[in-house]
């Protein structure tokens, strides 16, 4: 990763030397922003017994969708190890059993509020457990957004998406250097994978407020490729599609792993940077690009097919769970975006 700027952040970082805004920062609201889905999971494991010739145990009234007799569904499809229909009823379980909300949108407010730009992060300190999150909303909105995923074996966040309104909070920071570059015309491409898109929401509001997007006369075109597994666990889909059918240049491309065992999901299914890959024009790819990734390069992109980018003329920002965002920094440089140019937040 040679020449490329590297943002680490240790989370261990003492969080009592940082700046402190407020000692009584007040929730004002945590939202879901994924849904309960088990009616969905219960109709996916209907079609799979029944594509199964399991449909007996549907008729008899051995299976119970409610709740889903999950032993029974996995003795009657009895699938190989490792096979599709494994990984596919171990999604499936996954989702099923997972905690909710797994996902929320926290607002705290702060006394005369507080200043940061797109990009930063505070320090958040709850029940004596101190963390730091990206923040997702703009420097000129009301309310401060965070989006947090509930790690539901970790220490703050099982708390933090049980808080109530007028819950306080301490606030420490803002802190971090993973900011926008100076407006040129370069077209930006955010990379992310679930709550990685967090500084990109700030970042993206913050372009559109301030006409960042356009540099002498000409637009810009903004790029934003979200990973995650389900369609519910997009961060913020609602306000991206909005941005995405009001304006010409901005592009929002989510790639969703597991959401065709759930519904007829006919966008992006691979990873991020395979799906970046198809949208980047073959014919300015570097010309020592790896063949994995020029294989996804002559690929067909499921929207927006007239558009291409060029790796000269992009900055890249990469967010989300280390491996992978650094992961996403070296797909970057490999197909010859400018190290000056690419930038990461690694969340540990
Ligand atoms: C700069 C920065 C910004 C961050 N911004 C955000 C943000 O906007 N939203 C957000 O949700 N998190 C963010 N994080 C991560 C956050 O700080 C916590 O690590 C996370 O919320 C888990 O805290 P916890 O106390 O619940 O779990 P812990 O008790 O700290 O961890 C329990 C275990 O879960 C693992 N783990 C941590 N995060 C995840 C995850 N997302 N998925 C699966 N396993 C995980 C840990 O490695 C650990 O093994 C950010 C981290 C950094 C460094």
């Amino acid at each position: 990763m040679e020449g490329i700027e590297v943002k680490p952040h240790n989370q261990q970082e003492a969080a009592e030397s940082l700046p402190l805004i407020s000692e009584t920062a007040r929730v004002t609201s945590v939202e879901p922003m994924d849904r309960r889905r088990h009616a969905d999971v219960a109709d996916a494991v209907a079609t799979l017994l029944d594509a199964h010739d399991e449909d007996h145990l549907l008729e008899s009234g051995e299976w119970g969708p409610d709740p889903i007799d999950w032993p029974q569904v996995e003795a009657a499809l009895d699938p190989a190890s490792g096979s599709t229909l494994e990984r596919k009823v171990e999604s499936l379980r996954d989702r099923d059993e997972r905690p909710y909300p797994m996902l929320v949108d926290l607002r705290f407010e702060t006394e005369g509020g507080f200043e940061f730009q797109p990009g930063q992060y505070v320090t958040v300190r709850y029940e004596d457990v101190s963390r730091p999150y990206s923040i997702a909303s703009s420097p000129t909105a009301e309310d401060t957004a965070l989006a947090i995923r509930h790690v539901p074996d970790g220490t703050l966040t099982p708390m933090l998406v049980d808080a109530d309104p007028g819950h306080e909070l301490e606030i420490r920071g803002p802190n971090g250097e993973f900011l926008l570059e100076s407006p040129s015309s370069r077209d930006i491409v955010f990379l992310a994978t679930g709550t990685g898109v967090a500084p990109f929401k700030s970042m993206i509001d913050y372009t559109f407020e301030e006409g960042r997007d356009v540099f002498e006369d000409e637009e810009r075109d903004v790029w934003l490729f979200l990973g995650c597994a389900w369609e519910d666990d997009l961060p913020y889909r609602e306000a991206f599609r909005e941005y995405d059918a009001e304006r010409e240049n901005f592009h929002f491309v989510p790639t969703l792993s597991r959401e065709e065992y759930l519904s007829k999901w006919d966008g992006e299914t691979d990873y991020v940077q395979h799906t970046l890959m198809k949208y980047v024009d073959e014919s300015e790819l570097a010309d020592d690009a790896p063949v994995e990734l020029r294989e996804f390069a002559a690929m067909d992109p499921v929207a927006d097919r007239d558009r291409r980018l060029d790796p000269s003329t992009m900055e890249v920002y990469a967010c989300g769970l280390s491996a992978m965002a650094y992961g996403l920094v070296d797909v970057a440089e490999s197909i010859g975006v400018s190290g000056r140019h690419v930038h990461v937040e690694g969340y540990g």
